[in-house]
């Protein structure tokens, strides 16, 4: 039971005991003290009554003293007995006793002793006695004394009893007890000292007399009443423990955002709505220093910058913006303690009324994270080009048995060449009258031919050797450089203009310098001997940077390549020249594979060929991109 319950109980019992117990014992009063009235009416009456007897009897006692003739007497009794029903007997005793007026009850004639009270008693009619006076006898009818209207109230019972004895000589048998109910008592003697008959009354006190159903209904009522008040408080008491419980789950839920906001990695800045600082966690404090003071403007403290190639970052649109707005990626934050690459966002807070109630600013260092992940890329890049080293040695290897057919052509030649040489210096020196001059030639010839074998041979090592690589970070820029200087002289000797137009940027490929200036240097002696000699003779070897690449490209303005090689341009042994070895193309395109680019070469939108290589730009390069 919970303690409502115990107190509403208690409360209904002590309140309905109270007010039940006062209202029957009020209830009890009112009974009592109108069953007293009703006596003390009735007592009054009989006394009034028993006077009547005491009246007639001392008229007819002064009458008999006055010397009324006896009729007379007779006449008078007999009046008197008419008007007062309770005289049922008037006697004369001169000793004899004869009665006066009509005959009645049988009367003694002798004389009567009187009883402690006064009063003579007939000895055979218990209910009868008599009041003498001098010679005269009124005899009354106790019975009589009581008429039948004096009973109209049949709750309570009354009688007369004689003195002394006590025996009951008139009245009415009173109703049983109810129950427990006490029962009402009046005792009187009579008013007429003569007559000291005594009045008693009865009432037993009844339940229906008692307002039991008014107290069973007030019960009742006040248990509704504690029912209601029981329900009402434990109502009242559930809803402070929600409240309570509410409460605490608050708590606990403001206890765990106050540790993540000071945990979290990321800095959090919470401002009102003038950008003034409310709150920082630990983190932002470490980004943006001392200045971070509570109430001080944000918008002094964190300064943005974009880079160059960025637009330039919109601080009022930013700041004032009334839905969440990101920092565009690549974003710098100016503080007073330097510079950081950040990124985050700007929220704003709205209150309950829906206004806005100020900001909330995330901020993340990217400045480490960067860092990890360009060595990390720089890692795999290295592991990336080792492999295709590896990939790119073997596909030459698969290739030189496709090379072979073309090589043994090619050395086919010179060997021949050599041979017929040879036999003919040999028949010549066998010869007496042999002609010095033509073998001189022969043996020129032979060591020409020797010496192109030598060529073709040593073409060929290179290309199948795996020649150690170094790659490292290469600036293009500067290899472009170097190949205009390596080939000034060639192009000067050629009369053809070089224009070399490095990218003002730096272009940080990955790869190893020597290889990419082998490729150009191929690539631009290429295109000088096809514009060899030609008015306005140029070649221009550029560099660009596209997204993520560099590009590279030699043009020239010579006659552009020819149908027999277009579609074969990288495979060995191609050639035009009369004395060209057709691999400088080929071992090109394996050593810009091996840095990861590529090598094309096409006929130029305006004449000319174009040859391009496409490098892709260091890591950490093209993360800047
Ligand atoms: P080689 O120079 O020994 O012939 P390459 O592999 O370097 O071998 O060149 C193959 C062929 O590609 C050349 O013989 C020539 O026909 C063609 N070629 C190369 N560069 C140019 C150029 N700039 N203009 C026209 N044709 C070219």
């Amino acid at each position: 039971m919970t303690p409502f319950r115990r107190a509403a109980l208690l409360a209904w019992g002590f309140v309905t005991l109270l007010v039940g117990t006062t209202w029957l014992v009020t209830s009890a009063r009112g009974v009592q003290a109108r069953f007293e009235t009703g006596a003390r009416i009735l007592h009054r009456v009989l006394s009034q009554r028993s006077e009547q007897q005491e009246a007639v009897l001392a008229s007819l006692t002064a009458l008999t003293r006055a010397g009324v003739a006896d009729a007379a007497l007779h006449e008078y009794a007999g009046a008197m007995r008419a008007q007062y029903p309770q005289i049922v007997g008037v006697q004369r005793c001169r000793p004899e006793c004869v009665d006066l007026g009509p005959g009645g009850a049988a009367l003694p004639t002798g004389p009567l002793s009187p009883d402690p009270g006064g009063l003579r008693w007939h000895p055979a009619a218990p209910t009868l006695y008599a009041l003498t006076r001098g010679d005269v006898r009124v005899w009354v009818d106790a019975r009589r004394l009581f008429r039948e209207e004096d009973f109209t109230d049949l709750s309570s019972a009354f009688r007369l009893r004689r003195p002394g004895s006590g025996a009951v000589l008139a009245g009415q048998a009173a109703r049983p007890a109810d129950g427990p109910l006490p029962v009402l008592w009046v005792r009187k003697v009579l008013g007429d000292g003569g007559q000291p008959l005594v009045f008693e009354g009865e009432h037993p006190l009844r339940w229906a007399e008692l307002p039991l159903g008014g107290v069973a209904l007030f019960a009742l009522l006040a248990a509704l009443a504690s029912g209601g008040w029981v329900r009402l408080a434990e109502g009242r008491e559930r809803a402070r423990a929600a409240a309570r419980e509410a409460e605490r789950a608050l708590q606990a839920e403001r206890a765990r955002a106050r540790i993540a906001f000071h945990a979290v990695s990321e800095a959090l800045v919470v401002t009102d709505a003038g950008h003034r600082v409310r709150l920082a966690n630990p983190a932002a404090r470490a980004l943006l220093g001392d200045a971070l003071a509570e109430g001080r403007d944000l918008r002094e403290v964190a300064h943005f910058r974009a880079t160059l190639d960025q637009r330039p970052f919109e601080a009022g649109g930013f700041w004032g913006s009334n839905v969440p707005a990101e920092l565009p990626e690549g974003i710098t934050l100016v503080t007073g303690e330097g510079a950081r690459l950040v990124e985050g966002a700007l929220a704003p807070v709205r209150g309950e009324d829906g206004e806005g109630a100020g900001w909330v600013l995330v901020l993340r260092d990217v400045g480490p994270a960067r860092a990890r992940v360009v060595a990390a890329l720089e890692a795999s890049e290295r592991r990336r080009h080792e492999h295709e080293q590896t990939l790119a040695h073997v596909t030459r290897l698969s290739t030189l048995g496709e090379m072979s057919a073309g090589l043994a052509h090619e050395l086919n030649q010179p060997l021949t060449a050599i041979v017929s040489h040879g036999q003919a210096a040999l028949r010549m020196l066998a010869d007496p009258e042999r002609d010095e001059a033509r073998v001189q030639r022969s043996v020129e010839a032979t060591v020409t031919q020797a010496k192109r074998a030598a060529g073709i041979i040593a073409h060929l090592r290179a290309l199948v050797k795996r020649a150690p690589t170094q790659p490292r970070r290469v600036d293009v820029n500067q290899v472009l450089e170097n190949v205009a200087s390596l080939t000034a002289f060639d192009t000067d000797l050629a009369g053809v203009t070089l224009a070399v137009r490095p990218d003002s940027a730096p272009l940080i490929v990955w790869g190893d310098p020597v290889h990419l200036e082998q490729v150009l240097l191929n690539l631009v002696r290429n295109a000088v001997e096809a514009t060899r000699e030609a008015p306005g003779a140029e070649v221009c070897l550029e560099a660009r940077r596209r997204g993520k690449d560099v590009r590279v490209e030699v043009r020239d303005t010579g006659p552009g390549l020819t149908e027999t090689v277009r579609g074969r341009l990288f495979t060995p042994f191609t050639t035009t020249k009369p004395h060209g070895l057709g691999l400088g193309l080929s071992l090109s395109q394996t050593l810009v594979q091996g840095m990861g680019g590529d090598l094309r070469g096409e006929d130029g939108p305006g004449g000319g060929a174009v040859f391009t290589v496409t490098l892709p730009l260091a890591v950490g390069e093209a993360v800047h991109a």
